[in-house]
């Protein structure tokens, strides 16, 4: 189907696309990869009367790190992040890990992180790890800016704190410091699909004794969440050598709060072919492996940096 006929400008600064934004008698909407944008258009279930293509604006196709803290504009595409040295440090790794998992190769040739946070799918895997993070998602309008905390942007599916007249410029990360390891574990039908469920971690040790998680949860809401009860649960455990991901003992710590983030944190919604009981099940399982993976990174980096354990 073609979709049904709307006004186009292709503005070449911010401030343009904020007015054109602000112009508020028009339905309108930014493109940027267009990659969810230009097919819910086809399939006629969205009729913006104006789309704003931000792809001219060349300021906002920058990814810089300063003040130990990532800005993503909003012009980088998903694929930027396919490198793990495109970005300083364990979070490089962990975006590395995570990216790969987002559709196929042209569409994270087009499609963008920022995008991705504006469209909030809650099976996003950048929804999550910005919340799971500390992210802080940087909007505009014609009055001025404000930042928003990853954790108050998303209010459900498909539904943020962004006002129809702002646009988003940017989302930061704080880095992630050198001794952190990270995971990531993603569970779908098949490798094109949405996530039915995923997992990203990152996991703090010292001297054997977890001091500090993150643990991002995927498709495992109507939005993006983090796993805090699950979290709880590690601070202080004793972990050891990891256990192999496929074989975490029941009263291993990692298998707890396995259990403990698809029974507490979760609240996962039904989908064709995932129940909300096989959602649990899946968190329970894939939060364990994640950890197990994390702890295994961060071995091999305080290892190789010959950090004290
Ligand atoms: C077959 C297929 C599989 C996919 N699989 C996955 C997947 O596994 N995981 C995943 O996360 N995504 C997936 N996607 C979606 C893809 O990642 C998109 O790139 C992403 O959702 C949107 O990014 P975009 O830059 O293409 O945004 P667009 O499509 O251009 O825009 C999406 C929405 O966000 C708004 N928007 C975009 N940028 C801004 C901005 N700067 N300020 C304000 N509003 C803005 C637009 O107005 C629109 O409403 C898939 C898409 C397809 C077609």
């Amino acid at each position: 189907m073609k979709p049904a006929t709307f006004d186009y400008l292709a503005p070449h600064t911010v401030p343009e696309a904020l007015d054109a934004l602000a112009d508020s008698g028009r339905k309108t909407r930014v493109l940027a990869g267009g990659q969810s944008l230009i097919l819910e258009m086809h399939l006629h279930r969205i009729h913006p009367e104006l789309v704003v293509d931000i792809n001219r604006i060349t300021e906002l196709d920058t990814l810089s790190v300063a003040d130990h803290t990532l800005r993503v504009g909003a012009l980088v595409r998903h694929r930027a992040f396919e490198q793990e040295h495109a970005v300083p440090g364990p979070l490089g790794s962990l975006f590395s890990r995570a990216v790969v998992n987002i559709a196929h190769p042209p569409i994270r040739a087009r499609g963008t992180m920022v995008g991705s946070l504006a469209w909030a799918h809650p099976a996003s895997e950048w929804c999550a790890l910005a919340v799971a993070l500390d992210a802080d998602v940087e909007l505009h309008d014609t009055n001025g800016v404000r930042q928003v905390a990853a954790r108050d942007y998303f209010r459900g599916a498909m539904r943020t704190a962004r006002r129809p007249c702002e646009l988003i410029t940017s989302v930061r990360f704080p880095l992630l410091d050198d001794d952190t390891g990270v995971g990531f574990i993603e569970h779908r039908r098949t490798h094109f699909c949405f996530a039915q469920v995923a997992v990203a971690v990152a996991l703090t040790v010292r001297d054997g004794v977890i001091t500090k998680t993150r643990i991002g949860l995927v498709n495992a809401a109507d939005r993006p969440i983090r796993a805090h009860a699950a979290e709880q649960t590690l601070i202080g455990a004793e972990i050891g050598a990891p256990p192999a991901e496929y074989r975490i003992p029941e009263d291993h710590p990692f298998a707890r709060a396995g259990q403990v983030a698809a029974e507490y944190d979760a609240a996962p919604v039904a989908e064709s072919y995932a129940g909300v009981d096989y959602k649990r099940h899946a968190i329970a399982i894939l939060v364990g492996r994640t950890l197990c993976q994390a702890a295994a990174d961060e071995r091999s980096r305080t290892t190789t940096s010959g950090g004290a354990r």
